[in-house]
């Protein structure tokens, strides 16, 4: 990812776990020049426009390349990455990051966070999550130290904790879903640790469980469109309730009536965010780059944009913002964002399938589920609203084709219809999934929703 952006091209993570299908429409969308992977990656990433390379290949060749920096020159609106995230209309969506925004991003969290040479960071993140880009690169622009954990660590909350410890760790970042795991681990308390949460609402609860573990905690919040994060908040044990704070440099969020004018403190609109972390748009969609980031009304520069976030928010009157949950159909679930419409779109797809909708669902304290309730075509079908074991693998092995692993519903409901509001919208919040009884699946091999 250094050498990419040092020899001025623009890099595109993508995660090896992706379904194959994902992939190919990545680097086919993106036009993307070279794919590189280990050796280790299965089967042929190769498109018409892009040729594989195999890293140790390419190490193999270095010894006969000067190893002087490539005389290159690199702007601030240069692509830095582009990085896809799940699209309402069924086709992910690239956002351009440019140099600029990453730079003041990095920027920004040295300062806040005072990284120097003693900077020992654990990266844990998928590179295709944007928050990676803290990981990798914060440390690196601090003269600090990056610790890669490797995927395996990374998936066991115990050995997370050891690698924190042995590694002497100072600065740690990750989702609320990953530090719920850690915290049913034996974590021993450490001042010198800093973590960092992001990605997610963070809970009371996990807020002071988290603050028993190290020395600072902060709540960081923003969208992949304004570059990782755009506000941070130091949360101590004196927070009666957890906001998202201030902008970090450079940046203006601004909570806005559905006419685009400005709203008072304590008052609840849309969260508009401006500055030098809007990143360019997105790749090739010029419509809903319109649509998303539009004028700043709020400032005299010449180009200047707000990207409309979909989050619901408001000011504090003592300048701290709170988010208040989302205006539309995206949802997080274990950290990811998700676009329930691009799940209904692969779901509806499939022979047998009239109609979808997907929802997420979750008690207070338990993990939101996904679940999917379908209309099947055939009501014949419908079987008395009874899912079995084999569609419910059917459905999971269609929409494993397109979709990751954590955009794969776990609860699943047939229907002969579904209920409407007054004015005939699909009423959302009238559909309700009732948890299968614990063992039905053993009992029966029909059941009315189902944990597959
Ligand atoms: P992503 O583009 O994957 O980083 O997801 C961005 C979205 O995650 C935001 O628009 C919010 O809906 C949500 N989000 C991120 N951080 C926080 C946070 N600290 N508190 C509440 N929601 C958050």
């Amino acid at each position: 990812m250094l050498a990419v952006l040092k020899c001025g091209a623009a890099y595109l993570p993508i995660d090896p776990e992706f379904p194959e299908d994902r992939i190919k429409l990545m680097l086919e969308d993106s036009e993307a020049a070279f794919v590189i992977t280990d050796s280790t990656f299965p089967g042929n990433p190769e498109t018409p426009s892009s040729k594989h390379l195999a890293i140790e290949e390419v190490e193999a060749a270095l010894k006969d390349v000067d190893p002087t920096a490539p005389r290159i020159k690199v702007s601030g609106d240069d692509l830095a990455y582009l990085l896809y995230t799940s699209g309402s209309t069924g086709k992910p969506k690239g956002v351009m990051v440019s140099h600029k925004n990453l730079l003041n991003f990095l920027l920004s969290m040295k300062d806040i966070f005072h990284t120097d040479i003693h900077t020992r960071l654990l990266a844990v993140t998928t590179v295709s999550f944007d928050i990676a880009g803290l990981e990798i690169f914060l440390p690196l622009v601090s003269g600090g130290e990056l610790v890669l954990a490797d995927r395996k660590v990374t998936k066991d909350s115990k050995a997370l904790i050891d690698l924190l410890n042995v590694e002497d760790i100072n600065i740690f970042q990750a989702t609320p879903a990953t530090y719920k795991l850690m915290l049913q681990e034996d974590w021993p308390s450490r001042q010198s640790l800093t973590l960092l949460c992001g990605g997610e609402a963070l809970s009371k609860t996990i807020a002071d469980s988290l603050l028993q573990k190290c020395g600072r905690l902060f709540n960081m919040y923003g969208p992949t469109e304004t570059t990782i994060w755009s506000t941070v908040k130091e949360i101590t044990t004196k927070d009666t309730f957890i906001s998202i704070g201030t902008p970090i440099r450079n940046t203006s969020v601004y909570i806005l009536d559905e006419n685009h004018a400005l709203l008072p403190p304590d008052a609840e609109g849309e969260i508009f965010i401006g500055g030098d972390g809007v990143a360019l748009g997105y790749y090739k969609r010029s419509e809903l780059t319109a649509e998303r980031f539009i004028p700043n009304p709020f400032s005299d520069g010449e180009g200047d944009r707000i990207y409309k976030t979909g989050d619901l928010g408001k000011y504090l009157a003592n300048g701290e913002l709170v988010c208040l949950g989302r205006s539309d159909n995206q949802a997080k679930i274990r950290g990811y964002r998700i676009e329930l419409e691009e799940i209904e779109h692969y779901l509806s797809k499939i022979a047998g399938v009239k109609d979808t909708v997907v929802k997420v669902e979750g008690a207070d304290g338990l993990e939101p589920k996904l679940i999917a309730y379908i209309i099947p075509s055939e009501l014949a079908t419908l079987n008395g609203g009874e899912v079995t074991r084999n569609e419910v693998m059917h459905w999971r092995r269609e929409l494993s084709k397109n979709l990751p692993d954590y955009m794969i519903p776990n609860g699943w409901v047939k229907m002969e219809s579904f209920p409407l509001t007054p004015n005939k919208k699909v009423d959302r919040k009238a559909l309700k999934y009732i948890e299968p009884r614990e063992g039905a699946e053993a009992a029966s091999p029909h059941l009315k929703s189902s944990r597959l």
